[in-house]
């Protein structure tokens, strides 16, 4: 385990590093088992997708499956996990949820979206980080004001080391990258989609509009609670009504 001062040295030490430059320190300080990436599949993913593979081929990737996907999502991610020879891990809600969501399905997304995302993302992420040593993530700063504050590497509950290897990257040299690479994008990318979660909570935007402006737009919620203080809460309160 990496003390606190160590991880603050390395984060100094990180800022001024590339991206492929801090996977490599991560592939080489955690071994296959110790470390996951989550990955959402849409365009902005590619770039981390296709850095982290070419150094880790067989590293696991772990993709939410939240059942409110476009189907296109879905669709994108089985393509590319079959053209990439990707280590691919679906992640689902606990069944204990199965009933209650079943009960409000159309309506859950719209009315508590705290709730449907604490469900549907992060309760399946705190479970499938368990038992792991690092995690690794692709947060920019440039994103949202939650993750203008984040650091490089962020020790979370246990052993648990979140790697944000992308952090200091804008949106124009993650599609620099893109180009420069090759990669696919996402098939809603050219319908105005500039970021592409769950159906319910995504709409097209302006090609002016900020990254992040199409998701909960007009909600008053900007993050689903993977990188914020939500990722700490083990329960949920449930008020029946
Ligand atoms: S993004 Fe929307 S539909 Fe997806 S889990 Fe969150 S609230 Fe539910």
């Amino acid at each position: 385990m990496l003390s606190r001062e160590e991880i603050d040295r390395l984060n100094c030490e990180f800022e001024k590093k590339q991206p492929p430059e801090i996977l490599q320190w991560a592939f080489d300080t955690f071994r296959d088992d110790e470390i996951a990436m989550s990955c959402s599949f849409q365009t902005q993913s590619m770039a981390l997708l296709h850095m982290a593979t070419r150094l880790r081929p067989n590293l696991r990737i772990l993709f939410l499956d939240t059942g409110y996907h476009f189907w296109e999502t879905l669709e994108f991610r089985e393509r590319i996990q079959r053209e990439w020879n990707l280590n691919v891990t679906d992640l689902y809600r606990d069944s204990r949820w199965d009933v209650f969501v079943r009960q409000h399905l159309r309506t859950l997304p719209i009315e508590d979206p705290d709730l449907c995302c604490y469900i549907h993302k992060v309760q399946p992420m705190q479970k499938a980080v368990t038992g792991l040593r690092a995690w690794i993530t692709g947060i920019r700063r440039d994103q949202t004001p939650q993750r203008s504050q984040a650091r490089i590497l962020e020790p979370q509950e246990g052993d648990l080391l979140k790697i944000n290897p992308l952090l200091n990257w804008t949106h124009a040299q993650v599609m620099h990258y893109l180009q420069e690479h090759r990669l696919p994008a996402h098939p809603l990318t050219t319908r105005g989609y500039r970021s592409i979660g769950c159906a319910p909570c995504t709409i097209a935007v302006s090609a002016d509009a900020p990254e992040r402006a199409g998701r909960w737009a007009g909600r008053g919620k900007t993050e689903c609670g993977l990188h914020t203080e939500m990722f700490k809460q083990k329960e949920w309160p449930i008020h029946e009504e």
